[in-house]
């Protein structure tokens, strides 16, 4: 599983890099970049899910 943003909802509000660094981080324009390019154990998995849930643009995904 990979996370996906969405950068056409993202609004910049870094909820996702600032709860959960080991996934992400902001990039120069302070998007979020995904730093995990597979979920590849149950902690990754549930935060990112985490991420998702917290999201206010619900702009993160996750995908197979
Ligand atoms: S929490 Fe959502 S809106 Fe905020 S920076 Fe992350 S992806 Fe963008």
């Amino acid at each position: 599983m990979k996370v996906v943003i969405d950068k056409d909802k993202c609004y910049k509000s870094g909820e996702c890099y600032y709860n959960h660094p080991e996934l992400f981080k902001m990039d120069d324009e302070g998007f979020p970049q995904v730093l995990v390019d597979e979920l590849n154990d149950a902690t990754l998995v549930q935060h990112a899910e985490e991420a998702r849930e917290v999201c206010p643009a619900v702009a993160i995904s996750i995908v197979e």
